[in-house]
């Protein structure tokens, strides 16, 4: 076959829009009889959901729905951010944290669980107990690299730039694209959108964009949706993103690298609320020649690091060398458990001695 990658027409009655086949038919096959099979249904994601985890799930909820199916639950590990709540169907989602127990019982009895952009049961923290003893068949749709092996399908593509995107090809590659209404179709696209900074990095594939245009004559508002995700801060966090800027940026030239600190003092001064400090990471990135970018923030009981990168440095094996973290090439995170000092200390140390090949070279064996 060498190079000759199968297309397929989205819809059966649309044949002028194709899209690669990425996922693997076996897959499809397996996942979609449990679809057709299933009576109930449980959607989980990640820990600190944002946009793909609520957008992905939330498609997936929608279509699921549309397709007939009356009982179906999403349930995220905690909280998400005030700017995903207009997304239709969140006001459904059940939040992990607030009613463990319920949550439990709904995994315990479910006929299928989809596991939606996450690879390993660590990223569903609290949850991830009750969804590794549950008896239901699990599906991963996902695109962060190496899946852990803890579900009977595993559709894992790092190349896809979102979960979301990855929930309209299983969708379409069912033969169901007709399924996909409009609320499916701005779940779909918020995910694609927020996992690309809108459409600015990993999102040179020219399928993102049939699919976008598909998305669109779905009836979505593809700039309302921008407005609704992206210009609806507070006054509050408006002014800590000044400050930020201004006080708390430190930028090191030869390293072409920045950091952004927080102290749970400072967030509190500004009143914080989750999502506040969402998309600080990414203020340095551009300033010219500053190609990595991390922000430290104090949280209660931890600290939380998030790294980005522009072009090759991969701050995914810089977040694992030294925040016991992960994620994507451009766009990781981790954790440290200390105090802020420290965790700053651990970053400046790394940045003196990090040697991706080193880190490579400790995966192979691992
Ligand atoms: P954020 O900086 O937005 O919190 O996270 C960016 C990306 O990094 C997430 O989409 C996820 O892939 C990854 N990530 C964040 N926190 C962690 C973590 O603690 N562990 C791992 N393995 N990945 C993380
Ligand atoms: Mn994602």
């Amino acid at each position: 076959m060498g190079n000759v990658k199968k297309i397929v027409p989205l819809s059966l009655k649309i044949r002028e829009y194709m899209i690669t086949k990425i996922i693997q038919e076996e897959k499809i096959q397996k996942a979609k009889k449990y679809v057709e099979k299933g009576e109930s249904f449980v959607i989980v994601t990640h820990v600190a959901p944002d946009g793909d985890a609520i957008g992905s799930s939330l498609g997936l909820y929608h279509f699921l729905t549309a397709y007939g199916k009356d009982n179906v639950s999403v349930i995220v590990p905690n909280e998400f951010p005030q700017f995903y709540k207009w997304m239709p169907g969140t006001k459904e989602i059940v939040i992990y944290e607030k009613y463990p127990d319920f949550a439990n019982q709904l995994i315990r009895e479910a006929d299928v669980i989809f596991c939606l952009d996450f690879n390993e049961p660590k990223r569903i923290e609290k949850m991830a107990p009750a969804v590794i003893a549950a008896e239901g068949r699990k599906v991963m749709i996902d695109h962060h690299l190496n899946p852990a092996d803890f579900c009977r399908v595993t559709m894992s593509y790092p190349e896809i730039s979102s979960a979301s995107e990855m929930v309209f090809r299983f969708i379409c590659r069912m033969g169901m694209f007709d399924l996909i209404n409009r609320e499916c179709a701005e779940c779909i696209y918020t995910g694609m959108m927020t996992d690309t900074g809108s459409f600015t990095y990993n999102s040179n594939k020219p399928e993102i964009y049939t699919i976008i245009s598909e998305l669109i004559k779905k009836g979505i508002d593809k700039d309302l949706i921008y407005r609704k995700v992206n210009q609806v801060y507070s006054e509050s966090r408006l002014r800590m993103m000044g400050y930020v800027l201004y006080e708390k940026m430190k930028v090191y030239p030869e390293q072409q690298a920045a950091l952004i600190t927080l102290s749970l003092d400072e967030l509190n001064h500004f009143r914080y609320v989750t999502g506040d400090t969402e998309g600080f990471v990414n203020l340095p990135l551009s300033i010219e020649g500053v190609s990595f970018s991390v922000f430290i923030r104090e949280d209660r009981g931890c600290i939380k690091i998030s790294l980005r990168s522009v072009g090759d440095f991969p701050c995914n094996l810089f977040a694992g060398q030294y925040f016991n973290g992960g994620g994507h090439k451009n766009a990781s995170g981790g954790e440290f458990y200390g105090t802020l000092a420290n965790a700053v200390a651990v970053f400046e140390k790394g940045l003196k001695e990090f040697n991706p090949n080193k880190t490579e070279e400790l995966n192979k064996h691992a």
